[in-house]
């Protein structure tokens, strides 16, 4: 549409009329009138006064319109376009002379797209407005994303056109779906478990905005000089990995830019030796190359065997943003991945160490077990004097590895989350008795004192893990005992808090050693750590001792914490909480017997398939005057068990052919009830055994450790024999 240029007084007029019309509040009417005058509704109007006038307001609509930065098209009741603005012709490509008169579906509305077209009757239904954003296409036939506003143009309530007003927002379509890509490829990118699978997802997202029917990615390897391609799509290659030498992605790499080749462009490279084409030549060439942190690790290409216009500059600049992106979503996924497998790694080898650990601790412990037994028994055989030094010096080391090897199995087990704590009912009294006896007798030796002093009163009879309580105790009194050198070792027991059913009790354990420095106090707590490096040298020790001693506080729910100073003494503390026991649930322990007398004449079967321990026990009970029988095995036990008659059956939970663990729940499960009600007493090597969960609901009766101590033995057959 061609518009006059104005004079000044034009210019005025025209300012004029429109205040004018403002204040008349007519201009729809007006533009009506125009709109009708156009289509040649209202010819009859047009008087030669009315004429002049209508013709001024036409320019000036005309002109207000032209001058609208949207593109605006009117369209009469029949579809057919009756007038479009200057920005219509910008965006769509019609002039006014090729669009007027022409259906305004025919005209801009893609193919695919003609169920999008408004009709005025839809406009209606929407209140006269109808707002989206939808795609048109220019006289071209290239799709543009558009904002639609259509309105219907009424007069006296009556629809006679409508008006559609289009603008472009293709840079925003455009901005919007990079912004889409972009976060797709990178959530993709740290979501996807093997970095193969992000390639898929980096091709259907490019492919939002091109052809990606040829397209590849392709990743260089710098040794080999070789192209790998991750991704590869096109309509006459086929490629997975190729030398790199003189091929376009190289070249692209070593340029470190981006590139859009078209045929000519091509040609010359290669003319020049730069290129040697691999594959059937194409007629555009678009790649960037893919940088990760200054490093070029590869390119990204699209081509186009067809049109060499198919890509421009534009494209490179978005492809490139695009690029740099995914270099990075990619790269950071390699990191991931990298430590990922690190940590994977450091996990077998951890668990590989535990596993070392655990099988090395157990094949230690039978032969240690063994020796061990051993000396007992030689101690039992009136040695002679300067023997029985050798034989307690004997007893004495072999015990001292058997705690080290234990600890070390103790923690793996800890560490490995196998662990679980009894609930027993123990009497608190009587367990201080033990470590009283026992501690006295290596203070005594030592001419430290030893005390355990209870500062309120504390409940007798609790529940709880009176082994694990003991092992607590025992490695902070062997570290006290083995830290100092004169003073005393002093126990404190004071209960904290006290509930009808339960009650936490806090344990000091407190010597006059060499104490710790105060840099150490948490960092003596750690697996295998000692205070000072010389302490192995001086005192011995694996760094264990308190590790375990943790762990096992902890997971009972308790803490521990130590007071100390260099010279000055230790003093460590740990709470734990205690359930208070009804006081039937004891079974009352009494004074040890002092003699082993008791077991004369009773019928027990081991089932033990280690011959010395087998020799050590058997050499014992005959001691007491038992009757043994020997299985080798579960199966052989449960068979003896069919044909005699036993009063109790000490059994070894590992043995081969049928475990202990098998034979008791047989044993458990028979109809007889000479065989289902026998006493079993386990032989096991460690409490904390793997089986432990397995041992759980047997009802076996008792359990004695391995190597057993002859008195442990006694009063434990003693108690369970028929
Ligand atoms: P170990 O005693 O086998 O070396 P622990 O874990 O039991 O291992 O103890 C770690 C370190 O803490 C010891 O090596 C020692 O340096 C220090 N320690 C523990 N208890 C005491 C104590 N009662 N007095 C002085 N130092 C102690």
């Amino acid at each position: 549409m061609i518009i006059p240029p104005f004079s000044k007084q034009a210019m005025t007029d025209f300012k004029e009329k429109y205040e004018e019309l403002l204040k008349e509040n007519s201009i729809l009417r007006r533009e009506n009138e125009f709109l009708r005058a156009k289509s040649g509704i209202d010819h009859d109007l047009r008087t030669s006064g009315q004429r002049e006038k209508t013709s001024r307001e036409n320019v000036l609509l005309e002109h207000l319109i032209d001058s609208i930065p949207e593109a605006i098209a009117i369209i009469d009741l029949e579809d057919r376009v009756v007038m479009v603005n200057r920005e219509f012709t910008d965006l769509f490509g019609y002039t006014p002379g090729e669009a007027v008169g022409r259906y305004a579906d025919e005209l801009i509305i893609p193919e695919d797209l003609k169920h999008d077209s408004v009709k005025p009757s839809e406009i209606a239904f929407e209140n006269h407005r109808v707002t989206r954003n939808t795609i048109r296409c220019n006289k071209a036939g290239k799709r543009i994303n558009v904002s639609l506003i259509a309105t219907n143009v009424l007069i006296d309530n009556e629809i006679v056109a409508s008006l559609g007003i289009y603008r472009d927002i293709s840079i925003e379509k455009k901005n919007q779906t990079i912004q889409e890509i972009l976060y797709n490829i990178s959530t993709a990118a740290l979501n996807q478990t093997d970095i193969k699978e992000i390639y898929p997802t980096i091709v259907q997202e490019l492919s939002k905005i091109w052809d990606t029917n040829n397209f590849f990615i392709a990743l260089y390897d710098k040794a080999s000089d070789t192209l790998s391609m991750p991704f590869f799509s096109d309509e006459k290659d086929q490629f997975e990995r190729v030398p790199a030498r003189k091929t376009i992605s190289k070249w692209a790499i070593g340029l470190k830019k981006s590139v859009l080749l078209k045929v000519n462009d091509m040609k010359c490279l290669e003319n020049s030796g730069d290129i040697a084409l691999v594959g059937a030549p194409c007629k555009v060439w678009m790649g960037v190359p893919l940088k990760a942190e200054k490093e070029i690790i590869g390119v990204m290409a699209f081509q186009d065997y067809h049109d060499e216009d198919k890509f421009s500059q534009e494209d490179v600049t978005v492809l490139e943003f695009i690029a740099n992106q995914i270099a990075i979503a990619l790269q950071r996924r390699i990191m991931i991945d990298n430590v990922i497998m690190a940590s994977r790694k450091a996990e077998e080898a951890a668990q590989s160490k535990q596993q070392f650990m655990s099988t090395m601790s157990h094949e230690i412990r039978t032969p240690l077990n063994e020796v061990i037994g051993i000396t007992n028994l030689l101690l039992q055989g009136n040695p002679r004097e300067d023997q029985m030094d050798y034989i307690k010096t004997l007893r004495f080391s072999g015990n001292h590895l058997l705690t080290l090897v234990n600890d070390v199995l103790d923690y793996n087990k800890m560490e490995s989350g196998k662990i679980e704590f009894e609930k027993t009912s123990f009497n608190l009294s009587d367990f201080l008795k033990d470590i009283q006896r026992t501690y006295s007798f290596r203070s005594k030796s030592k001419n430290l004192e030893f005390d355990i002093t209870r500062q309120n009163e504390l409940p007798d009879d609790l529940i709880g893990d009176p082994i694990r309580l003991n092992q607590i105790l025992s490695n902070l009194l062997s570290n006290a005992l083995k830290f100092t050198q004169k003073g005393g070792i002093h126990v404190f027991l004071k209960a904290l808090e006290r509930t009808a059913g339960s009650t936490k009790i806090e344990f000091i354990v407190k010597d006059t050693g060499i104490g710790i420095p105060k840099d150490k106090h948490d960092y003596i707590f750690e697996s295998y750590t000692q205070a000072s490096p010389d302490t192995t040298r001086h005192y011995g020790g694996t760094g264990l001792g308190l590790a375990i001693c943790k762990r096992l506080v902890e997971l009972q729910g308790g803490h521990i914490e130590v007071e100390s100073e260099t010279g000055k003494g230790s003093a460590f503390r740990f709470v734990l909480s205690f359930g208070i026991a009804e006081k039937s649930e004891i079974t009352q322990k009494g004074d040890a017997p002092e003699s082993y007398a008791g077991l004369e004449g009773k019928r027990i079967l081991v089932a033990e398939d280690n011959k010395i321990n087998f020799f050590v026990a058997n050499k014992f009970l005959n001691g007491w005057g038992v009757k043994v029988t020997h299985a080798e095995n579960g199966r052989i036990a449960l068979s003896l068990l069919e044909k005699e008659d036993f009063d109790l059956v000490l059994m070894d939970l590992h043995m081969p052919v049928l475990d202990g663990i098998e034979a008791t729940r047989i044993i458990r499960n028979s109809d007889d009830p000479r065989i289902r009600d026998i006493p079993v007493v386990a032989l096991t090597a460690a409490i904390m055994s793997e089986t432990h969960d397995r041992i759980d609901n047997l009802n076996i009766n008792d359990y004695v450790l391995k190597p057993f101590k002859p008195r442990d033995l006694f009063e434990k057959i003693l108690k369970n024999v028929r």
